[in-house]
């Protein structure tokens, strides 16, 4: 009996999987799709290609199935008979973006941490990211099922890597998460869902070292990676218990705090002890040190970091026009309070993040970034978008930026020799721009097609498609 059924199963769904490996589209997705042709060449673009390099004008880029095959001065390049020639004078191309700290949940009047299956993988792809990590789960399996569906053809949306459910020790935390209590317990748990098939885990900011420690290492015995967002434990301790990937930047940092007891978050938080914080002193810049000698790379959310000085957050329609009406009343009312907010040491704590973030790279560290798309304006896709704004502002050069959100976010995920830059060989994942984002930041939101392995979607469609859901689905 339960080996016919298991026969039945395989005979639906091996169909299935042929068919996403033939890149075809579903009826689901064809109306959001605008190119759909196997051969496809955008010529006379303006190129930022992931790796650095300094922007190209007027380039070719080919595209072959799920993949590029060619990318070179117009001229240069030969364009293959049959191919759809798409001109794009007054364009600029960059890779899809790689959000690493890209949660499916949003926090609002409708609910805390409400998983948004509809509206976000719809936002992140419309806006240019085709990648994310989830960085911190309440709906593991909704993520593993979502993550599916999208790889099949059967929905819309980005390539996810899925996180398991946050490790976070203390109290009940909202009623989300698992309180991990012991070293033993953190092992099972990250046991258990490295066995289900999840590739990253997030600390939160309770846990205890032994915890932590316990946690890295079943991980890593699993294949699997740890990043965190941590409070109870600072980076160096963190770096020395063996950890991947650090999220968030200098202000989550407790170590820094005077009479910080060991494994609890400092009393009484502060702004004002960053923002009196030296960032070339000694003590930070030997937690730079240490992190880059012992390869922990930094996740970069600036947009997010940016709703504590409300008075700079700019306006984005875009992120009104996508709320659920009650929603939308409440970040209304935030950017209205926020024209005269007296946020002016918040603001030089966010400098100093800024310090942080461009002393690493100097360094030699692996930065990549995502949005934290959590609560209030920080929505998916927009606040990667606003990421760019701030990393420019951080003092990186719009070429280290645009690589700092997808080349490096690639390497991060391990994923560097199939996405993250526009080359021959890569995967074709590319953001076709409106104008130019190198010399006007702000081109950045001009998104009109998204490819994601080969196929376009048309960004405004899926962009419209949500209005009024975030926050409900
Ligand atoms: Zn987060």
């Amino acid at each position: 009996m339960r080996a016919s059924i298991r026969l039945t199963s395989l005979a639906v769904f091996l169909p299935l999987a042929l068919h996403a490996q033939s890149r075809t589209v579903s009826d689901a997705v064809r109306p959001f799709v605008s190119v759909e042709a196997d051969l496809v060449a955008l010529t006379h673009v303006r190129l930022v290609d992931g790796t650095g390099a300094a922007p190209r004008s007027d380039q070719t880029i080919v595209i072959d199935g799920e993949g590029i095959i060619a990318v070179g001065n117009a001229g240069d390049v030969r364009i293959p008979a049959g191919a759809e020639e798409i001109d794009l004078s007054g364009h600029t191309v960059i890779p899809g973006i790689i959000g690493l700290h890209d949660h499916m949940y949003y926090s609002s009047v409708g609910g805390s941490m409400k998983f948004m299956p509809f509206s976000y993988p719809r936002l992140f792809l419309g806006n240019g990211v085709t990648t994310i990590r989830t960085t911190g789960s309440v709906a593991t399996y909704d993520e593993l099922n979502l993550r599916a569906v999208i790889e099949r053809g059967e929905a819309i949306g980005p390539e996810i890597y899925v996180t398991g459910p946050y490790l976070q020790g203390g109290d009940l935390s909202g009623l989300r998460m698992h309180p991990v209590a012991g070293p033993e317990d953190a092992r099972r748990m990250v046991r258990y869902w490295a066995e289900e098939g999840v590739g990253w885990f997030k600390a939160y900011n309770q846990i205890s070292r032994a915890e932590l420690g316990a946690a890295i290492d079943e991980a890593h015995k699993h294949g699997v990676k740890v990043t965190a967002h941590l409070c109870s434990v600072g980076f160096r301790e963190a770096v020395a218990l063996g950890i991947d990937n650090l999220e968030h930047g200098l202000l989550t940092n407790s170590e820094y705090w005077p009479g910080k007891q060991p494994d609890a978050c400092p009393a009484v938080p502060s702004t004002a002890m960053y923002g009196e914080l030296d960032v070339a002193s000694d003590a930070v810049q030997q937690t730079i040190r240490e992190m880059v000698a012992n390869d922990v790379s930094m996740t970069s959310t600036l947009a997010v970091m940016e709703l504590s000085s409300p008075s700079r957050v700019p306006v984005d329609q875009r992120v009104l026009d996508a709320l659920f009406p009650a929603a939308r009343a409440s970040v209304s009312n935030y950017y209205e309070q926020g024209r005269t907010s007296d946020d002016e040491m918040s603001v030089r704590v966010l400098q100093k993040a800024m310090q942080f973030e461009r002393d690493f790279v100097r360094a030699g560290g692996l930065l990549g970034a995502g949005s934290d798309p959590c609560c209030v304006s920080a929505m998916a896709g927009f606040a990667d978008q606003r990421n760019y704004e701030l990393l420019l502002e951080a003092g990186f050069l719009p070429e280290t930026a645009v690589q700092i959100m997808t080349l490096n976010g690639a390497r991060i995920l391990g994923a560097g020799d199939r996405i993250g830059s526009i080359e021959p060989g890569k995967q074709a994942d590319l953001v076709v721009i409106r104008g130019d984002p190198t010399t006007t930041p702000g081109d950045i939101r001009n998104v009109v097609t998204v490819f994601r392995r080969g196929i376009g979607f048309d960004s405004a469609k899926l962009i419209e498609s949500v209005n009024g859901q975030v926050g409900i689905r």
